[in-house]
């Protein structure tokens, strides 16, 4: 079998479709050479030898051997150097990881691979540049060390180990901190020969090797073996990325930004990724090797200084530019060096964006014709599009407020949070509810669950490519990087600014769009989005975010074939998800209406009557309040369909369970509290959520579904009077028997029928049940005899279908997802070969039965993207979710339909 792919000189084994095997920069290496942009030569191991590393207890397949030897050969020939050359030009190496999907940061790369004691003698000759070829020395061991021999930061360690040798070398030399770049030849030839005492001391007694094939199988397990590392495991599983992917290994040949002021390394963006706007972004270092950029240790200069500094190769990479936007059609992020005023090309791959730069991408893309409309909707990750809902600072309290700081703009949004030197205690302080600001001289990526649980994330040094910026950005956090003013004290926790001291635990507020910091808590507000439509404080006009966004859901609504409406409970909930799209409520919950002030009184007063008089009397209370909250329901929807739930939660949780405040009832009810403490007794269960509840509470007190259903009737009755149509769906919950369904529907027909006729007011209404158990979803054909839709309880049907409390299952999901006995949380997205297949089962049935029966969903998964593509993939009618998640649904299932 073919394992490795070449490339190089204008021509290449793969392309960039081929990106499961070859991995995202494998395959785009192969079809940048193709299109002829300046790619150094090289080849890929693809992904399928890291599977067989991992099946085969980490060995290779015997036929890699020989296939590596030809790479290398196919390099040497193009380059015209050789590999070890200990006489003339050495041919150095890169060894890099590359995943189908990028995980910028997250594996292990190696530079100048290649280079011992005899070859780094031919290097300098050969350039007649002493100083380059020993800087190139001891990155590599310095790489090689950290990454192939496991010499790495030991807990209680301050620095990394070769970055405390490096410190100590320059403080014993110049009584400072110097740049690196001041290192001498003679400096560099010291730190060279300390590493290697390090590497020893560290490892037992392992020596640096010296044979470069030794150096090249060492780099290349590496690799393979950081697809296992800890972050790189934590990272795919925030992103859901299968391990069983594997990465695939990238060897190259070397190209140097380190030759001198001419040279230099980079990464660019072809438009800007934090807000959109199609300007060349990105930055670069003079004189500096690639990682040196991402590392975020040297703060770089925007691209455009470029211009200034290099203006030929600034020309070169505006036309590359140009060339990868026609070509891949999507905005790139690309690294680049600059070897003596010539560019080349070391990568590119689809940048990763914020909500609101895919969607400027994607609506800027189509109006210049890059794109059509229906690739727009598919650029905006449906999981990531909340973030354009997300709050901003308060603009008044944001003037008003003290800079302290400024740094880049890394991650757009506002954030305020008490702030946390380290990301262990940033995590400990999240878990117990605070909000929490990790703050970093520069974020790597160890930090990541840290920067997960924080609110925002601002650092000292580095720029908006470092990776944790990218991966800020990414998962929408707002991050404020290079804050130069910020002086970390990790030991003493402290951060100082001019001279003034903030603690761990004080209060910082950070702009990711401008890249302020300020002292103290500032007030969020909403976006704009939400400024427009939900609180009408900003005019549409005025908003160009809001036209964006407008602009796709109009799209999506071309093309949607899935309805989305909501779960709401009062008017404003759904006035907020109709101006968001919404097209009625698939969930209205009656129960949360009892909660208020006096109802609760006469609900309890239900709960507590012994006779049916009693019981009746107590409900007629309730009517009135009841008819008024649908009456507002019903107006806010303006003739769009609502689904009203009858009661659903046992009982038991509307009686008062302390003994004072059983006491202040009994009081108000001038009834003994003997009276109250027997009932809340009678009404104990072991198991609620599978006790009294659900049609079970209508079924045992019909006179409770009655009198909801008098209440649903008489205020339809009473909005289509004022010409307003209103279409009610009752809907029955937890039905497992046809025949519950039956006895709860006789009732509703009978209310209605009595109603209309006190009215004179026709009202058109369905009955329809709630699919939430398995038996329900089992005889679905049985139970769409008498319903006449269904709307799947996937709250319900997941906690009963796998046996898994919703309430309690906190304490072992975490492990189960760590494990991976469930991918993910099936509480939030549906599992669909269990849950999903109960669905289908009773889409099915159901169907077959009554081939026109309405189907929606009502549980949390509603608002999952996931979930939404699966519920369109099983031919649902509709999907309800809460107001808020209504943008993210749609756009969710317009992309389901394309
Ligand atoms: C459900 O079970 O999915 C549902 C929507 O009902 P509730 O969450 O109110 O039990
Ligand atoms: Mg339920």
């Amino acid at each position: 079998p073919k394992y490795v792919y070449l490339f190089g000189n204008g021509k290449a084994d793969g392309d960039g479709s081929m990106k499961a095997l070859l991995g995202g920069k494998g395959a785009n290496l192969a079809e940048m050479a193709r299109i002829g942009l300046p790619v150094p030569p090289g080849f890929t191991i693809t992904t399928e030898v890291c599977t067989y590393y991992y099946a085969h207890k980490k060995t290779y397949p015997k036929d890699l051997e020989p296939q590596v030897k030809a790479g290398m050969a196919h390099i040497e020939k193009i380059m015209g150097t050789k590999f070890g050359d200990t006489r003339a030009l050495p041919l150095l190496v890169s060894v890099r990881s590359g995943a189908r999907d990028s995980m910028p940061g997250m594996m292990d790369t190696i530079l100048n691979l290649g280079l011992n004691d005899q070859t780094v003698e031919a290097l300098a000759r050969a350039t007649n540049n002493e100083r380059f070829a020993w800087d190139c020395y001891r990155r590599f061991v310095q790489m090689y060390g950290d990454v192939v021999m496991g010499v790495q930061k030991r807990s209680g360690d301050d620095h990394e180990p070769f970055e405390q040798v490096i410190h100590q070398l320059k403080k014993e030399r110049y009584g400072q901190d110097i740049d690196d770049t001041k290192l001498t030849v003679d400096d560099l030839k010291e730190l060279v020969n300390r590493f290697k005492a390090l590497i020893k001391e560290r490892t037992g007694g392992k020596e640096f090797p010296q044979d470069p094939w030794k150096q090249l199988w060492g780099a290349i397990g590496a690799v393979f073996g950081s697809w296992m590392n800890d972050r790189a495991i934590v990272y795919r599983r925030k992103y859901n990325i299968p391990h069983d992917w594997g990465t695939a290994v990238n060897v190259q040949a070397m190209v140097y930004g380190n030759t001198g002021e001419r040279s230099g390394s980079g990464v660019a963006f072809t438009r800007n990724p934090a807000n959109g706007e199609k300007e060349f972004y990105g930055e670069f270092l003079i004189n500096a090797q690639g990682e040196d950029v991402v590392a975020g240790i040297r703060t770089p200069l925007p691209v455009v200084e470029l211009k200034k500094v290099l203006p030929e190769a600034y020309k070169e990479l505006e036309r590359i530019r140009n060339i990868l936007e026609k070509h891949f059609k999507d905005v790139q992020d690309f690294e680049f060096t600059i070897q003596d005023g010539k560019v080349f090309m070391l990568q590119t791959r689809n940048g990763k964006r914020t909500a609101l730069a895919a969607l400027k991408f994607s609506i800027d893309m189509v109006k210049e014709k890059l794109i059509d409309w229906k690739t727009a909707i598919l650029r905006n990750p449906a999981d990531q599009f909340d973030q354009l809902l997300a709050p901003v600072f308060d603009a008044k309290a944001e003037k008003a407020a003290e800079v302290i700081a400024t740094g880049l703009p890394a991650g757009p949004g506002a954030a305020s949070g008490r702030i946390y030197l380290s990301w262990e205690r940033a995590v400990a302080a999240a878990q117990k509810g605070e909000k929490v600001l990790l703050v970093r001289n520069e974020t790597t990526p160890e930090d990541l669950r840290g920067m997960i649980a924080a609110e925002g994330i601002l650092t000292a040094k580095g720029g908006v490519s470092s990776h944790a910026a990218l991966v800020a950005r990414q998962m929408g956090k707002v991050c404020v990087c290079g804050a130069g003013a910020l002086q970390l004290d990790y030991e003493a926790r402290t951060l100082t600014v001019n001279g003034r001291v903030f603690k761990e635990g004080d209060w910082l507020s950070i702009n990711g769009t401008l890249g302020n910091v300020y002292a103290g808590q500032i007030p969020t507000a909403p976006s704009e989005i939400v400024q427009v439509l939900i609180q009408k404080t900003l005019d549409p006009k005025a908003s160009k975010t809001y036209q964006m966004f407008k602009t796709l859901m109009d799209w999506c609504s071309k093309v949607t074939r899935l309805e989305v409406r909501t779960n709401a409970d009062t008017p404003e909930q759904t006035e907020n998800a109709l101006a968001f799209g919404a097209t009625g409520i698939g969930l209205c919950r009656t129960e949360h209406m009892f909660f208020e002030g006096n109802r609760i009184d006469a609900m309890r007063e239900m709960i507590l009557a012994e006779t049916v008089e009693e019981r009746k009397k107590a409900l007629a209370k309730l009517l009135p309040y009841q008819k008024q909250d649908f009456i507002g329901i019903f107006k806010a929807l303006r003739g769009y369909p609502a689904t009203i739930r009858f009661l659903d939660p046992p009982l038991h949780e509307f009686l008062p369970h302390e003994e004072a405040a059983q006491e202040d009832l009994a009081a108000k009810m001038g009834v003994p509290v003997e009276k109250i403490r027997q009932r809340v007794k009678e009404l104990h269960e072991f198991n609620p959520m599978l006790g009294f509840r659900g049609c079970r509470l209508g079924i045992v007190y019909p006179e409770i579904s009655e009198m909801q259903a008098r209440a649903v009737f008489e205020a339809a009755a009473e909005v289509q009077k004022q010409g307003i149509k209103v279409r009610p769906e009752i809907m029955i919950p937890l039905v497992g028997f046809k025949k519950e369904l039956d006895l709860q529907v006789e009732v509703v027909h009978r209310v209605a029928a009595e109603v209309m006729k006190e009215t004179g007011v026709k009202i058109q209404y369905l009955v329809g049940t709630m699919i939430e158990v398995p038996r329900g979803a089992l005889t679905a054909d049985e139970i769409a005899q008498t319903a006449q839709f269904f709307s799947f309880g996937t709250n319900d049907l997941t906690q009963t279908c796998l046996g898994m409390s919703r309430d309690d299952s906190a304490t072992f999901l975490p492990t189960y997802t760590e494990l991976e006995i469930v991918k993910r949380n099936p509480f939030a997205t549906i599992d669909q070969t269990g849950v999903g297949q109960l669905m289908q089962i009773a889409v099915e049935k159901g169907r077959k039965t009554r081939p026109d029966i309405k189907l929606g969903i009502c549980g949390e998964h509603g608002g999952d993207p996931d979930s939404v593509k699966f519920c369109h993939r099983i031919g649902l009618t509709y999907v309800s979710c809460s107001p808020f998640r209504v943008p993210v649904a749609r756009l969710a299932a317009a992309q389901a339909a394309l």
